[in-house]
């Protein structure tokens, strides 16, 4: 909880900051005497500009500006530059159109036209915007009426300006200050994923890369930002802003879909906001590039796609936060402010109002608060699931040690010698020692299971050489015990733990009326023979040889030296044995 606390302070000081970085930009800094068209209009493509010379022809409302008709219309008063100097520059935000055509009117009707390509306009660094130089206006000019074919989108018409000078159009020190700082606050994130992603290879990692690239993308475009970098087309630049808005919302909620806590999200929920995470990259992407066969129907078929997904975002953060996700709280504290710009950017490029761009401010702003809250939410995350891995991997642990260890002596068990047999006659294992209690069934018939149980720990004891790495005692089942030996005279230690037995279990478990004596076969391998010997051939061959320890009176040991080791076990083979 103490997270989110600080996610929301951090997220109040980004929004106070954004705040004294915003107001000077929309309180309207005193250079800027940029001039916006009165009225506007639409038509088909067959309107003459006689026919707009007519005041009735325009719509002077503010309201109800149209980018979906084959001609848009803006109409400048001359008013407006009366007592300041004259335009000479067209200003709109980068967006694909045919041709714009300007006609200044003069007094007396007279019209002077000029018209530009799409490929004429230059972008420069103010924003998401392009400029073309006006005719020449003087002071008879009472109008400049301008003629958009094809426009793609609102605020191109909106947001058109006529200056003097570009620097009136162009963006204030405090908004380049808070572009590149959104820009330097969105490298970290980055840094930030491929670092998780290289710990933890989990896919929203991923997908949060993919979002953090796309609205640093969107940042350098929209801001225009790369504009002081490399002048583009103006078609380019009208296309990557809106590619980059929707593959960065993709993103997050493909981000949305993988990144929450399991169950968190209900199957359906997820699948969801799944799929509307593909949808926002495919279907906005497409009405993003603009193509003007799509003209009539794209901008609007731009935002309309585009609405769902601020609608699965909030429902699913809402669904899991009800469901008790902490990180659905992380998420939804760091696109608050995201959701709530990116709607306000949504309905004033459907044209429900006009507003001035630099209110596109707040959603970079927006954007570098979550980015940050984001990282955290993340770092948060990838805590989490280190800690249930570590616990898994403690629990495995513990399971894996109850499953190769003897409950009864804490000796190994069979099932881990076999395992690790190949290893251990790597390391230089080379003695075998089979170890088997003498008439051990008549402990239990005398004394009970309870105190024959005593006497097998007794006897682990004797063999478990506590630190010592030279030697490894091994419970193989019932009375049956192996020590495996390596160093300097395997076969006098073997012999030393072997009479070792009686003593510890004499000691241990006082009452026996009779020394618990062992026997034991020993296979001492040469080097040459050291490979590819199994387990099961050295147990058959030690156990021929407890045989005859046991045949020949017990309480000894009998050994064998192996050089090769080519032919099965027999019995009775040429052997030295001794007795205790
Ligand atoms: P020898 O090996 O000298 O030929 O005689 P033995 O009596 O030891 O013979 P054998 O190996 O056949 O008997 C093994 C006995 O060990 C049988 C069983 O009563 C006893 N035993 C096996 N496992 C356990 C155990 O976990 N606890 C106890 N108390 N006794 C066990
Ligand atoms: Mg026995
Ligand atoms: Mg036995």
């Amino acid at each position: 909880m103490s997270r989110v606390r600080l996610a929301l302070l951090m997220w109040m000081a980004a929004a106070l900051m954004a705040l004294g970085l915003a107001a000077p930009a929309s309180a309207g800094t005193p250079k800027r005497a940029a001039i916006s068209a009165l009225c506007h209009a639409a038509s088909g493509p067959d309107r003459t500009t006689e026919a707009m010379i007519e005041r009735a022809a325009w719509n002077c409302t503010g309201a109800g500006w149209q980018a979906d008709a084959p001609v848009a219309w803006l109409r400048f008063e001359a008013d407006a530059w009366r007592d300041a100097s004259l335009p000479r520059h067209f200003v709109t935000r980068a967006a694909r159109h045919e041709r714009i055509t300007f006609y200044a009117l003069d007094a007396g009707g007279t019209l002077r036209g000029r018209n530009f390509d799409e490929s004429d306009g230059t972008p420069f660094a103010a924003g998401p915007v392009f400029r073309l130089p006006l005719p020449v206006l003087t002071s008879e000019t009472e109008a400049l009426l301008v003629r958009i074919d094809r426009p793609h989108s609102i605020p191109m018409l909106t947001e058109a300006v006529l200056v003097h000078d570009l620097d009136e159009a162009g963006r204030s020190l405090e908004e380049m200050m808070l572009l590149t700082l959104v820009l330097g606050m969105l490298v970290l994130p980055l840094l930030f994923d491929i670092s998780f992603y290289l710990v933890l290879r989990e896919r929203f990692v991923l997908f949060h890369a993919a979002m953090v690239v796309s609205m640093m993308g969107y940042v350098l475009f929209a801001g225009g930002v790369i504009s002081s970098v490399v002048t583009l087309p103006v078609a380019v630049m009208a296309v990557m802003a809106p590619l980059w808005w929707s593959s960065g919302c993709g993103a997050a909620l493909l981000f949305l879909s993988t990144f929450l806590e399991g169950g968190a999200l209900s199957r359906g929920m997820r699948r969801l906001t799944f799929w509307a995470g593909c949808w926002t990259i495919a279907v906005p992407g497409f009405f993003a590039l603009q193509l003007h066969a799509t003209q009539a129907f794209d901008d609007a078929g731009y935002f309309l796609a585009i609405m769902p997904s601020a609608v699965v975002v909030s429902a699913a953060l809402i669904h899991a936060i009800l469901r008790g996700s902490r990180s659905a709280k992380f998420v939804g504290v760091a696109w608050f402010p995201l959701i709530l710009t990116s709607m306000e950017r949504l309905i004033r490029g459907l044209g429900v109002y006009a507003g001035p761009s630099s209110l596109d401010l707040m959603m970079f702003v927006a954007t570098g608060i979550e980015v940050i809250v984001i990282s955290l939410a993340i770092a948060d995350r990838f805590l989490a699931i280190r800690i249930e891995r570590d616990a898994a991997l403690t629990e495995a642990r513990m399971l894996e040690q109850i499953s190769t260890r003897d409950s009864l002596t804490g000796l190994m068990n069979r099932r881990a010698i076999e395992a690790r047999f190949d290893a251990l006659l790597a390391q230089g294992f080379d003695t075998f020692a089979l170890v088997d209690l003498d008439r051990f069934k008549a402990i239990n018939d005398l004394h009970g299971h309870q105190v024959g149980d005593a006497a097998l720990v007794a006897c682990a004891n004797a063999i478990r050489m506590a630190g010592d790495r030279d030697s490894v005692a091994v419970r193989l089942g019932g009375e049956e015990f192996v020590v495996l030996l390596r160093g300097e005279r395997t076969l006098e230690r073997a012999e030393a733990l072997r009479q070792a037995i009686p003593r510890r279990i004499a000691q241990d478990v006082p009452g026996l009326d009779l020394p618990v004596t062992a026997s034991m076969g020993v296979i001492v391998l040469a080097q040459a023979t050291r490979h590819a010997m199994q387990f099961s051939e050295f147990y058959a061959r030690a156990d021929a040889l407890m045989y005859e320890a046991k045949a020949s009176g017990r309480n000894r040991l009998a050994y064998e030296r192996l050089t090769v080791f080519s032919q099965p076990p027999a019995p009775r083979r040429t052997r030295e044995s001794k007795a205790a």
